[in-house]
């Protein structure tokens, strides 16, 4: 999987994306980050690529044409082809995934990154400021991504929480390959409760069925309280969980208690 990050800050994402699991990734090569600085493609002796607003306003825009340079050239490493200089607008190249991360866009869920993982290749556009210059979004992106109702100071955030979701389900991450399969969102459920040790914490116990060996009987357990777990705390996603009669009992029970 390579990620590649159109962004004023590509130290923000080398550092985060350096650390921890997604670090180990790299390392192994089973995912690869490629920050490229849009202020690389500056077009003023300042290497500045921001303005001020056509219309007047707070803040400053960033320009269309250094993102659009940034992106060909991004384009050009992914198909490891120098791409045609050619006057005027040049078309979205067919087959590569832009996603811009702004709060207009559709909110950032499981599935979206369950999606995304089957791709080979992701570039994604970091706004900073008052945003980008619309007429460049409207030519290179193809999807606008929000990471939930509030406003950020950058893209750069968003970019690293979506590449990490990515990158759990790329084969190899995660030591535990079923882990991500039985985790939170997973068919419509979340996980259910973890433990470790000491058995026993400041006299409170871990639920025996942990402790008895019995894999029928903890996948049954585990199965029960995600059931549980989700009625209580996301019963929304129950509308699209498949639940057995008896399951579908116990999450209608804890709902309606919820509601008195
Ligand atoms: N003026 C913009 C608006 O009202 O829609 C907000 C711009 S925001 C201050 C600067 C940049 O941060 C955006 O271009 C976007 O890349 C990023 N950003 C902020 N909040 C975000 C969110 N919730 N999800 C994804 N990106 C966000």
């Amino acid at each position: 999987m390579n990620f590649h990050v159109m962004t004023l800050f590509p130290g923000m994402i080398n550092n985060a994306m350096g650390e921890s699991i997604t670090g180990r990734a790299i390392k192994a090569g089973l995912i690869n980050v490629n920050a490229v600085d849009i202020r690389d493609f500056a077009i003023n002796k300042h290497s500045r690529a921001d303005d001020y607003p056509y219309g007047g306003g707070a803040g400053m825009v960033m320009q269309a044409e250094p993102v659009y340079l940034c992106y060909r050239h991004i384009c050009s490493q992914i198909q490891k082809k120098p791409l045609q200089d050619e006057e005027g607008i040049i078309k979205k190249e067919p087959g590569i995934r832009v996603i811009y991360l702004t709060p207009q866009g559709k909110v950032f869920n499981q599935k979206l990154a369950e999606e995304y993982a089957a791709e080979k290749d992701i570039i994604f556009l970091c706004g900073h400021y008052e945003g980008i210059d619309e007429r460049v979004t409207e030519e290179i992106v193809t999807d606008y991504v929000s990471i939930g109702d509030y406003v950020l100071t950058g893209g750069e955030l968003p970019a690293l929480v979506i590449m990490d979701a990515i990158s759990r389900l790329v084969p190899g991450v995660l030591n535990n390959c079923i882990s991500a399969s039985t985790e939170s969102f997973s068919d419509n459920l979340l996980e259910y409760p973890q433990y470790t040790r000491p058995a026993v914490w400041r006299g409170k116990e871990v639920p025996p069925v942990l402790l008895s060996g019995n894999h029928k009987k903890l996948a049954e357990w585990y199965r029960e309280q995600s059931v549980i777990r989700t009625a209580l705390m996301r019963p929304d996603l129950l509308e699209d969980a498949e639940l057995t009669q008896a399951e579908r009992k116990i999450a209608d029970g804890i709902t309606r208690k919820n509601k008195i």
